[in-house]
């Protein structure tokens, strides 16, 4: 790809996905505004790595925005509240009913709403998010229709036809995203996944189990730490 000068927009948590999506896209755009999001997540440890990517990359427009209020608006969320995330013990407990637990309702549609107040705000057009295939059975805001109808209400919300709402990984899986950021030359071991956000990756909670199982798919060695 060869840069377009043109700027974006991305919400990068410091996860594997979006992390990745930030190496594809700075080879495009330029230049590529980055917001990440405080929202009362147990695992705020996301936000180093996300900032750990930003300096290793030399990339200056970086904006850590504070929702920490949030946290009692998202109830009972496991990722958000007292309640305990959810520990698996093989990759086939990892239901839809267990991962109805790590849902943070309308996380991603709150956070593309601050993002199109603030492409808006300087003219840009492009706004990018790392919602993938595997997250699309449980995540609502995740899945092809919802980015679809919400590019579509942004539009009107903000008066400018050109904007669009982009999920480029909306057709991978976490394996395909671990394959695209090797041949980017991330470096995996320096992201985040895990919910419980302890000094290293847990190792059974939902999001580690499917983060080891990325790797194992795309038979691409695992450097992350993990407990367990
Ligand atoms: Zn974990």
């Amino acid at each position: 790809m060869s840069k377009n000068g043109e700027p974006a927009v991305i919400i990068m948590s410091g996860g594997l996905d979006s992390v990745t999506l930030l190496h594809v896209l700075i080879n495009t755009y330029d230049p590529v505004h980055i917001l990440t999001f405080l929202y009362g997540q147990k695992h705020n440890k996301e936000i180093q790595s996300a900032k750990y990517f930003v300096r290793k990359l030399g990339l200056n427009d970086h904006m850590i925005i504070d929702l920490n209020n949030l946290q009692t608006v998202f109830g009972d969320s496991t990722l958000t509240s007292s309640k305990r995330i959810p520990h698996l013990d093989s990759i086939e407990n990892r239901t839809s009913k267990i991962l109805k637990q790590t849902v943070v309702p309308f996380r991603n549609a709150i956070f593309l709403s601050i993002a199109v107040a603030y492409a808006s705000a300087r003219k840009i057009k492009y706004i990018f998010y790392g919602a993938h295939k595997s997250d699309t059975a449980t995540y609502p805001d995740c899945r092809p229709e919802f980015i679809e109808s919400f590019e579509a209400s942004s539009k009107l919300g903000v008066e400018n036809n050109e904007l669009q709402v982009i999920g480029p990984f909306v057709d991978k899986t976490k394996s395909d995203i671990v394959k695209l950021g090797t041949a980017y030359g991330v470096d995996f071991s320096k992201t985040w996944s895990c919910y419980e956000g302890k000094e290293i990756h847990c190792g059974v909670c939902p999001s580690c189990y499917e983060r080891k199982n990325a790797f194992r798919k795309a038979r691409i060695k695992d450097d992350t730490r993990y407990s367990t």
